[in-house]
């Protein structure tokens, strides 16, 4: 049996090597169980490869835009096994270097399956393995950082070939003719955005309202219109009652309410849930909710000793939460005293224009905060924005009674970067007087966001009033 760990972390993804390393740089003694590829399913499947993806697609956009600036490159053609390749290329570099760093900080790597058998006890199967050959960890502390896993929609024909989940649409080597994709998740609209701009006929279906869950309503509102505008159709408010198999071998996704049917080659309709199952949760007496780990500020679960971080948790799926928990997780294990905070956690979608928004919504802010003020600007009468030739998009500020920033949402070039300012600033718990004051650089981006600021109070000097 290994010697004695201070941590032992199961699941080598975005928040569990955050945590490997946090815990290691406070003198820890550090084990990582990963049962497939360290980086987890943010680096290997998801993050990583879709903005990638993502940026290559834009590409294909920008091309045929470029005739705007003079330059003539004609109808751009994508060579599919390349662009893949290069995808590879950069999750390969990233999880070595992930390893690496790991091992740099003397934490032990151990590949296989990772379940709990006591509460201080994690046994490591090696993978592929059945029977024989498990390790068993000692371990003052255990981190449960597993991450989620794939999962059907609950809807009739789901399982048919050619409906796909998030991962095989990511590592889809050609360009179908006929998409449709259903949930509005930020991956949904990067999928349907990406196929579109290869050339695919894309169709989104959302169940809901709005076009992006969670997103301010009037935000998504301009999302939704942009996307259209730019040649995706979009169906609101409608429910997939079923998929089934044409003759013809095409997917047919028949509406809910008889609002029709819309024909597809590929359909991508999944979702995520937490992988909770096989960690000997219950012989241990963690306690689960839907699936998910519910943990406090600390990230401890009901069992001393006992933390979990990330997808697992119950809340949004985001690596950069995942990340930031894993800190606290593995500070906590090697006894500080640190507490998460959400009020600054930055949402994005890698659509284009891309959206970011931090904090409450409007919706949210007129319930917590009734004499809430909104700024907002169109990116349009940003100069940089002209430049680019990305005018489309808008900026919105809201402050609180006293001029606390309440939120900021952004529908702008550049809006993912832009966003950890607005973030950074909620998070001093700068104001809107501060914000206003704040002097951005010129040409940029940044000079929209001081005007929506400045809007607040209406005094916008590229927005005038009378
Ligand atoms: C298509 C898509 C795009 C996304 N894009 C973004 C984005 O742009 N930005 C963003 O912030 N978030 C994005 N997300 C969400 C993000 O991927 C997750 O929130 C994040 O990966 C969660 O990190 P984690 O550490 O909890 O889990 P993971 O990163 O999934 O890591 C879990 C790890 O645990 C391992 N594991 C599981 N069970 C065991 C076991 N029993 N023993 C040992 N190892 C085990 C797994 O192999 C995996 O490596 C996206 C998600 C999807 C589906």
């Amino acid at each position: 049996m290994a010697e004695l760990q201070d941590l032992v972390v199961i699941g080598g993804g975005a928040g569990g090597f955050a945590a490997a390393m946090r815990a290691a740089q406070l003198g820890g003694r550090v084990t990582v169980i990963e049962s497939t590829h360290y980086g987890g399913n943010c680096m290997n499947k998801a993050c990583i490869p879709l903005t990638y993806l993502m940026s290559g697609a834009r590409l294909v956009d920008c091309a045929r835009k470029a005739g705007r600036f003079g330059v003539q490159v004609g109808e751009p053609q994508v060579d599919m096994e390349v662009l893949h390749a290069r995808k590879d290329l950069i999750i390969e570099g990233l999880r070595l270097g992930t390893e690496q760093l790991m091992a740099e900080y003397g934490i032990t790597l151990v590949e296989g399956q990772g379940k709990l058998i006591a509460r201080d006890t994690v046994e490591a199967m090696p993978t592929g393995v059945t029977g024989s050959g498990a390790q068993q960890i000692k371990a003052r502390n255990v981190l449960l950082a597993t991450g989620s896993v794939p999962a059907q929609l609950p809807i009739e024909g789901a399982d048919l070939p050619g409906v796909l989940g998030t991962e095989e649409a990511i590592e889809l080597h050609e360009v179908p003719e006929r998409v449709v994709v259903v949930g509005a998740q930020p991956w949904d609209l990067e999928l349907a955005q990406y196929f579109h701009f290869l050339g695919s006929q894309v169709t989104l279906i959302v169940e809901g309202d709005q076009v992006l869950e969670g997103a301010d309503r009037e935000v998504a509102q301009r999302l939704g219109k942009l996307l259209h505008d730019s040649g995706l159709a979009i169906k609101r408010r409608t429910a997939v009652e079923a998929i089934r198999e044409a003759d013809d071998g095409a997917l047919v996704v028949v509406l809910a309410e008889g609002k029709g049917e819309v024909a597809a080659d590929k359909v991508l309709a999944a979702r995520r849930l937490p992988n909770s199952v096989g960690l000997g949760l219950r012989q241990v007496g963690v306690r689960t909710e839907g699936g998910a780990v519910p943990v406090n500020d600390r990230m401890e679960t009901n069992v001393p000793g006992v933390y979990a971080i990330g997808d697992v948790t119950k809340g949004i799926m985001w690596s950069h939460k995942a990340n930031a928990e894993g800190i606290v997780a593995g500070e906590c294990a090697m006894g500080q005293h640190s507490r998460m905070e959400y009020d600054a956690l930055p949402h994005c979608a890698y659509t284009w224009p891309q959206v970011a928004w931090v904090g409450l919504t409007e919706e949210e802010a007129e319930v917590a905060c009734p004499q809430m003020r909104v700024g907002q600007v169109p990116v349009a009468i940003n100069p940089y924005a002209m430049i680019l030739d990305e005018t489309a998009g808008v900026m919105k500020v809201i402050a609180g009674k006293y001029g606390r920033i309440l939120g900021v949402h952004l529908v702008a070039p550049g809006a993912v970067d832009l966003i950890n300012g607005a973030a950074l600033a909620m998070m001093s718990e700068a104001t809107v007087e501060e914000l206003m004051r704040f002097i951005p650089r010129h040409p940029s981006l940044g000079e929209a966001l001081v005007d929506a600021a400045m809007d607040v109070e209406k005094r916008s000097l590229h927005m005038p009033k009378w």
